[in-house]
């Protein structure tokens, strides 16, 4: 079985093992966060060996070749030597907002001091002030801004968004890593016909990248799908009707599983409210964001439904489900 050297030690994989799951079981803990592979929390340079190409899935080509590479999705083949990667380099942000979107949803705006440097639509790692935990939260805003925004669902018993909810105060000062991911607008074809879809906190991603299509001269239309299980769930409805309306070629569509939808919504299962509204996607970019079951689900729909898979960009909000 592979030796992992780190820190002058080694430690022994077992079959089948993740380097990040043996360093853990042997008591050395390294960042992570989403351990599948998504966040890029874990990532790591093998100084000595070469990881497997499946644990360099999603980084820069420069990065992988610098044999840099993710611990959690790293299935070593052979010994490895690893260093910490030093390629993302943590930075300050305070709270300077924090609203109430909806029950389960709060707004969170921090100001770095140095801008970062994101496209609308990319995530960033956010590491708990006290414990050091760290979660990933897409950016609802643009660089244009002047302040980076989340929105961070509660949820039940959760380490971070319990912080967010719960303790988080104006002047807290937070790590934050990244920018990471590609789920963002590219002004390669303005006339392509867009489709957003969002489930619940999946909206914050797409509100950035619908905005970000609009200041960047978009032509083609735009229509944004929000789901959620009902109207209670829903947020930012009258700021994106308000958009809808001052922009003929934006739709929005509010969707709710159960209950009266909202004015010019649609009551039903997400996938099949889809599959009535827009049957034929051919020639389309579709993006989708939230919930993971949810999330590759429309995938799969959006590509029977005639979506080129290279026109799906999609950002599932992936969890540890580790006990
Ligand atoms: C790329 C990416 C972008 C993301 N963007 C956002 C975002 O914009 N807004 C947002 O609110 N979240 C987002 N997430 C999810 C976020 O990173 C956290 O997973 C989430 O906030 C829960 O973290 P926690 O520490 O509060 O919960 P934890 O302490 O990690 O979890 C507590 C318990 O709840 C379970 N659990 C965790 N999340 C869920 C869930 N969603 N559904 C059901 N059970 C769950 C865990 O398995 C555990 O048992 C994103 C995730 C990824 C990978």
């Amino acid at each position: 079985m592979p030796v992992i050297t780190f820190e002058g030690k080694e430690y022994h994989c077992k079959e089948g093992e993740t380097v990040l799951e043996s360093l853990t079981r042997h008591g050395v803990l390294i960042p992570s966060a989403c351990h599948s592979g998504v966040c890029q929390t874990c990532i790591t340079k093998a100084v000595k060996g070469t990881p497997p190409v499946e644990s360099q899935k999603g980084l820069k080509d420069t990065l992988a070749d610098q044999n840099y590479f993710l611990a959690c999705i790293c299935k070593p083949e052979e010994d490895l030597e690893l260093a910490l990667a030093d390629v993302s380099k943590a930075i300050e942000a305070t709270i300077t907002e924090k609203t109430l979107l909806n029950e389960s949803v709060v707004r969170i705006r921090l100001q770095t001091e140095q801008p970062l440097d994101y496209i609308a639509g990319q995530f960033i790692n956010v590491k708990h002030p006290e414990t050091g935990v760290t979660r990933s939260y897409s950016l609802a805003s643009l660089p244009r801004d002047g302040f980076l925004e989340l929105h961070v669902k509660r949820v039940p018993d959760g380490h971070v968004s319990g912080y967010f909810h719960d303790d988080a105060a104006l002047g807290d000062k937070l790590s934050i890593m990244g920018p990471v991911g590609d789920c963002f607008y590219t002004d390669r074809d303005l006339d392509q016909p867009l489709l957003l879809v969002g489930v619940g906190t999946g909206l914050a991603p797409l509100h950035g990248i619908l905005r970000d299509a609009l200041v960047r001269g978009h032509r083609g239309e735009i229509h944004l799908f929000h789901a959620s299980l009902a109207t209670q769930g829903l947020y930012y409805t009258d700021e994106l009707s308000a958009l809808a309306a001052k922009n003929e070629q934006v739709h929005y569509i509010p969707c709710v599983l159960h209950g009266d939808a909202p004015h010019g919504g649609e009551q039903g299962d997400l996938q099949q409210v889809l599959k009535k509204s827009k049957p034929d996607l051919k020639g389309w970019r579709v993006y989708v964001c939230g919930d993971p079951a949810i999330v590759n689900g429309l995938k799969q729909a959006c590509f029977m439904s005639g979506a080129n898979m290279t026109d799906i960009y999609s950002d599932p909000f992936v969890f540890d489900v580790t006990p």
